[in-house]
């Protein structure tokens, strides 16, 4: 099967929504019959963004083969329902990482070793790698970054070549660029745009569609102009207002017939037009909700959205399958404290405390747990959140003194949380973690078996600390129950209370793999037991 290659591009400014665009696309395509995968190339120089700060780029994103990756690809799992990989993300790190390693073992026999042909050679081939696997009709390449930008500039060359060596049918490029309005002038801009695509015919690329965000319509005129200032045809410039939801991009990038002109400029058959039913159900749903319910979501980095992106989308799966408008409320866990906890937390039909690194608003995490055990507040502990609900357990049913994580205090007379043997003598900040998708059995009879109603599930992990065996039996005859475990390690992946409502830790990340068709049934189960439970009576 010859593969066909979509890049995308962005020009004027960042954040104006690529991965949305593409994942539309893909949808489109996808429901044509087509198989397609995405790809984001970043052109930072982290070799990945695990080891980055989420108010850098917001969440990190975990993939089944233990990538960490943009939040990116979480849009794109979320649209198309098909999982991505390692080879899906990749960043100017990853390609110098490659080929400083080649060099160190004389694999370039002597050459001298430059950013064309050799940083460009392995940017294409990271791209081709894809396409190879035979897999895919269409591969859609999203490069990150803005155009203009320096460290861009070895992408767009690589796409440049591409283009000349796979053959102009089977290479296209998507610009995205901004249509500001000016209230001043009470008019849309279309300059900016002009000189983003001018910098791109500079570095050797004319786009074949741009996609042009803005406020307001386009008139056709306006189309018209950007078309004859960019060297393209008038359907080839598609309008991409603002919308509601991202959910709604799809259905107005079909509105614009963008998966139309792409398929003619690949030379490929329309097939059936897509109907996207289900997507478009979805869509009515979470328009039309029937209730309301109100969900606290408490982590250290609630200021930043981006931060908790996965989590955000499958609270709105789990509304749309329950009927409902989720109502998201950020807690900042530094701002929680016993005092406060009851006015603070008041009104949450359910509460979930967000994963999390270092000591830094733990302690609100904490009591935000507390508040939610004795309250019989729905929670959904993830990851950090898990383990903290064990601290909570430990200190203030069990009494057990000074009981925490030894990622937040090393001395700990009751290490309840504590890092693995394996971890201990890692030094590597990077890739390092317990990452990627793991078998876990859940135990027959648990609240977590009737959610998946299965025994053996699988869910992706990104973390170094773990539940301390030693001290399960203990937590088990106090009435927190391990109902979910790895069958190889025996390690603790999810720990519930029965005798509460709705109280489930999980050591695992569910958020990564909640889609649109697929919602995750712990989110779902998590909504229906905060609309079910009457509002919570305050503590005091
Ligand atoms: N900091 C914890 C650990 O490393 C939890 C990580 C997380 O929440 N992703 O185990």
């Amino acid at each position: 099967m010859s593969t066909k290659y979509i890049f995308v591009t962005g020009g004027v400014t960042s954040s104006l929504g690529k991965g949305i665009i593409s994942a539309s696309l893909a949808k489109l395509l996808q429901a044509r019959g087509y198989s397609v995968t995405i790809q984001k190339l970043d052109p930072y120089i982290n070799v990945d963004p695990g080891t980055l700060n989420p108010y850098e780029h917001g969440e990190c994103y975990v993939t089944d083969d233990g990538a960490e990756t943009d939040l990116d690809l979480g849009h794109y799992e979320r649209f198309l329902n098909v999982s991505t990989s390692q080879a899906n993300n990749v960043t100017t790190g990853k390609i110098y990482q490659t080929v400083i390693d080649k060099e160190r073992r004389g694999d370039y026999l002597g050459k001298t070793v430059q950013i064309i042909p050799h940083i460009t050679d392995e940017i294409k081939n990271r791209v081709t790698k894809l396409g190879n696997t035979g897999q895919y009709e269409i591969v859609i390449t999203e490069i990150g970054g803005t155009v203009g930008d320096i460290e861009s500039l070895p992408y767009i060359e690589a796409v440049r070549q591409f283009r000349y060596e796979h053959g102009y049918d089977n290479v296209m490029v998507i610009h995205l660029t901004l249509i500001p309005y000016l209230a001043a002038a009470g008019e849309l801009k279309t300059k900016p745009t002009q000189h983003s695509v001018k910098t791109l015919q500079s570095q050797g690329i004319q786009p074949d569609v741009l996609v042009c965000r803005t406020e307001y319509p386009l008139t056709v005129e306006q189309k018209k102009k950007i078309a004859l200032f960019c060297n393209l045809s008038d359907s080839s410039v598609i309008e991409s207002m603002d919308a509601d939801t991202i959910y709604d991009v799809p259905i107005l990038m079909k509105k614009e017939a963008l998966d139309k002109v792409v398929l003619e400029r690949l030379k490929l058959q329309l097939r059936d037009e897509p109907t996207l039913d289900n997507w478009k159900h979805f869509l009515e749903v979470f328009k039309n909700p029937k209730r309301t319910v109100r969900i606290g979501l408490i982590g250290k980095y609630v200021e930043l959205q981006d931060a908790y992106k996965s989590i955000q989308e499958s609270l709105v799966h789990a509304g749309v399958s329950n009927e409902c408008s989720v109502d998201v409320v950020s807690v900042h866990s530094e701002d929680l404290t016993d005092e406060n906890a009851a006015s603070e937390l008041t009104g949450m039909q359910g509460i979930i405390v967000a994963p999390g690194f270092g000591k830094r608003g733990l302690e609100g995490k904490i009591t935000a747990i507390k508040y939610a055990r004795e309250n019989g507040v729905p929670f959904f502990g993830i990851c950090l959140g898990m383990q903290c609900s064990v601290i909570e357990f430990a200190r203030n049913v069990l009494h057990l003194e000074g009981a925490n994580s030894t990622e937040m205090d090393e001395q700990s007379p009751n290490p309840v949380i504590d890092i693995m043997e394996e971890q201990k003598a890692i030094t590597n900040m990077g890739g390092t973690m317990r990452l990627g998708a793991y078998t876990c059995e859940v135990l027959e009879g648990s609240l977590s078996h009737r959610i998946y109603g299965r025994h053996e599930i699988s869910e992706r992990h990104r973390h170094r600390y773990e539940f301390n065996n030693q001290f399960l039996e203990q937590f088990e005859s106090a009435g927190m129950k391990a109902t979910g475990k790895n069958p190889e390690t025996g390690l603790v992946e999810i720990v519930e209370i029965p005798a509460h409502p709705f109280f489930v830790g999980v050591q695992f990340h569910p958020e990564y793999k909640s889609t649109v068709a697929n919602p995750h049934p712990m989110f779902v189960h998590f909504i229906k037991a905060a609309i079910t439970e009457k509002e919570p009576v305050s503590a005091t």
